[in-house]
């Protein structure tokens, strides 16, 4: 029986994804989409704090986020077992100062010297200096819309696109916003960006899907923009997970479905086709933090030609051993793109399309690792 338009667009609808493993793996994500939970953020928005955090040094600010955390994790808990609906939060009192509140103002002192990636510029943002993703305290949107192109548990996808990227990947499908034109977009505010995702959200929308370039050097405006959106609406994490461990903790308890990237099973792979070190152990040590929680995950792997044995082998073999709860979009729609169009003798190994043979081989470790990528491949 097919899917009713409706049923697809309405945030409330009660038709989700039909395969068990799918809503099983995906269980919160689902009960925030059609409003019986409450979205993290808001849950965050809720737990109430006091004292002036202007003037708290890191370290204190630290320290109060992370017992506020402890707070957090009670709710969440409820709500996950479904004894908290997104009513119930509803009613509490707003409190003046909140565990959001902390969480943005330490997104502002990161600024300032920034390490939201792992590049660590260190730069001050916030006094207009620039870093390797060349934006100083702006946030700049190319696009935003109902995506029905993403995996079918996600769309319609109120998909926003960041310009500008920290990573160079020579193939990049969106080069156009990430590298060439970062700035060509619009120039937000927070209160402007949770305007768009109540929009969005209106619209249909059954996330909203911060992507890019990468969002990451966007995290103080995304943070910010939690305090003013209207609408309880799951919040997506489309990134290549470069980021900082303290990133990741500020993220944590505000992101409910997480849609990473992992491309390379090597570091010398990812220094050559998307310019940045230490690429293994960074993305393994982020991707790990979702999934010790048992977040709703769908981690993409994007299938190089002549990369299956160094990269597609690897990186299904790590997500079995670490992280056998996510599902896996096993990609086979690279093309050669950008720098590789560009200068295909250089870069000779991926100027062509994966063949039928290599995407067999990468389907067949995958079911050889009993990794669940049917459903959202
Ligand atoms: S987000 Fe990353 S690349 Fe951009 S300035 Fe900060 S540390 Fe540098």
């Amino acid at each position: 029986m097919g899917v009713a338009y409706w049923e697809l667009v309405r945030p409330d609808a009660v038709t989700v994804w039909r395969s068990r493993v799918v809503r099983e793996k995906l269980s919160w994500y689902y009960d925030v989409m059609v409003n019986k939970a409450p979205a993290k953020f808001v849950i965050a928005r809720y737990i109430p704090t006091e004292g002036d955090l202007g003037k708290m040094n890191l370290e204190e600010l630290w320290a109060l986020h992370d017992s506020l955390s402890k707070e957090f994790s009670k709710l969440f808990h409820q709500a996950k077992n479904r004894k908290l609906t997104y009513a119930d939060v509803v009613k509490l009192d707003k409190p003046r100062i909140s565990y959001l509140d902390v969480k943005v103002e330490i997104a502002r002192r990161i600024l300032e010297q920034c390490r939201f990636c792992e590049w660590r510029c260190k730069v001050n943002r916030l006094g207009g200096a620039r870093g390797f993703c060349r934006l100083a305290n702006e946030t700049y949107i190319s696009s935003y819309f109902l995506h029905v192109g993403e995996e079918a548990p996600l769309v319609p996808s109120g998909t926003i696109f960041y310009g500008s990227c920290n990573f160079r990947c020579v193939f990049c499908q969106n080069h156009d916003i990430s590298q060439e034109n970062p700035f060509s977009g619009w120039k937000v505010t927070a209160e402007e960006l949770a305007t768009i995702q109540d929009y969005l959200r209106q619209e249909g929308a059954r996330n909203i899907n911060h992507v890019g370039g990468d969002p990451t050097p966007n995290i103080y405006t995304i943070l910010s923009s939690l305090k003013y959106v209207r609408s309880n609406v799951p919040q997506l994490w489309n990134s290549n997970m470069y980021l900082t461990e303290e990133s990741m903790k500020l993220l944590l308890d505000v992101i409910d479905i997480w849609l990473p990237d992992f491309k390379y099973g090597n570091d010398s792979c990812a220094l050559r086709l998307s310019m940045v070190r230490n690429y293994v152990e960074v993305v393994t040590r982020n991707l790990k933090a979702p999934c010790e929680r048992a977040d709703p995950i769908i981690i993409r792997h994007l299938v190089l030609p002549n990369h299956v044995s160094c990269c597609t082998e690897p990186v299904l073999t790590w997500i079995s051993h670490n992280c056998p709860s996510a599902l896996v979009n096993v990609m086979g729609q690279y093309r050669p793109e950008y720098l590789v169009l560009r200068y295909p003798e250089k870069y000779r190994e991926i100027a062509r399309r994966p063949s039928a043979d290599e995407m067999n081989q990468a389907y067949s470790i995958a079911k050889k690792l009993k990794i669940d990528f049917e459903d959202v491949s």
